[in-house]
């Protein structure tokens, strides 16, 4: 149905009606002032650190999709990592300020599974050493801090609308800032430029999202209490049968409303994890090794070691957790791994 208003509306990209449409729904369900769409996660995280990160060093998390230092080096930035929490698992605020040197510029930190970062002490330590602060919030879909929506939070916030990701358009995403000077910086920035046809506000790249995406989004957004009630339901099953005493769960910041976006699990060691996965592989369930490995130790960003990092990025799986996963598989899924430990 959204498809065929893209065919009778013969408008295929470059803002048309239903990315605006799609713009202005999630404004509402988000409970957010703006939201610029983008062509996927990525380009936004570019956009901001071209915007904000100057060239300078930037302070992250070593525990992110590989998306999160590739844009930091990609835009010719450094990335400097800090190591992370080892329960909450987003960055730790608390060795934040000991890593920034008089090259820093800014803070890219991720709310890794939705699970938001320290926001207060981030924001804190941003305000007094003048840094500006970035969230890869490409978990965070619908995630809200103290009531707030976490997009929320920080300079710039950008999420992912992949098609794994919790709402999707197949490929595509978002921008979000609070500063309407940052706004206007980015809406130009996601279309070359572009002040009318013929002048131009500055440099910029092609970040806009298509008609054909924007027609998936408004599709699948009508779904998502629907889907997230369902996902609760799974969580739930897992937080009630999965034995405790030899494998650990993400735990999730106080006054925090989740989004039940990923189920990782901890285990004692990487050989556990091996075992359970070659367990689970046997029965057809593949569990995904997110996030591994630690971003620390990718040759194009190599940073100094960081032991939380990649102690959990080695012995961290995120199990199965979609709609309608039905209860007999749940069933078969946790008894495999309750019985696979020793
Ligand atoms: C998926 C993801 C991205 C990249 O998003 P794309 O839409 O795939 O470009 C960036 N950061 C994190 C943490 C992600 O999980």
């Amino acid at each position: 149905m959204q498809i065929k208003r893209v065919w009778d509306n013969q408008w295929l990209t470059n803002r048309g009606e239903l990315v605006l449409e799609l713009e202005e729904k999630l404004k509402q369900y988000l409970q957010v002032s703006n939201i610029i769409l983008t062509n996927n996660g990525t380009v936004p995280l570019q956009i901001a650190l071209k915007l904000l990160g100057d060239k300078g060093e930037i302070i992250t998390t070593p525990f992110s999709y590989v998306a999160t230092s590739a844009a930091i080096v990609w835009e010719n930035c450094m990335p400097v990592f800090v190591d992370i929490h080892p329960e909450y698992l987003t960055i730790d605020e608390t060795k934040i300020e000991q890593a920034i040197t008089s090259r820093t510029t800014a803070i890219l930190a991720t709310h890794v599974f939705g699970n938001p970062c320290h926001v207060e002490t981030i924001e804190a330590i941003a305000k007094k050493y003048n840094l500006k602060v970035i969230y890869d919030a490409a978990h965070a879909f619908g995630v809200s801090y103290n009531g707030n929506s976490i997009f929320d939070f920080g300079d710039i916030s950008t999420c992912s609308f992949h098609a794994t990701k919790l709402f999707h358009t197949g490929e595509g995403g978002a921008m979000f800032a609070k500063s309407k000077d940052i706004q206007h910086r980015l809406f130009y920035s996601h279309n070359f430029g572009h002040n009318g046809p013929l002048e131009f506000y500055g440099l910029g790249i092609n970040g806009k999202m298509s008609e054909l995406h924007a027609a998936m989004g408004l599709a699948v957004l009508p779904c998502m209490d629907e889907i997230i009630k369902d996902r609760k339901r799974v969580v739930d099953f897992y937080n009630n049968n999965l034995d405790f005493s030899k494998i650990k769960a993400l735990k999730i910041r106080e006054n925090t409303k989740w989004n039940y976006s990923y189920y990782p699990v901890i285990f004692k060691n990487e050989k556990q994890l091996v075992k359970v996965q070659e367990k689970l592989n046997e029965n057809k369930i593949f569990p995904r090794r997110y996030f591994y490995p630690s971003l620390n130790t990718i040759e194009y960003s190599k940073g100094q070691s960081m032991p939380i990092s990649e102690s959990i990025a080695s012995r961290i799986l995120c199990l199965p957790l979609y709609f309608n996963l039905t209860n007999v598989d749940l069933e078969k899924i946790t008894e495999l791994i309750n019985i696979s430990l020793p």
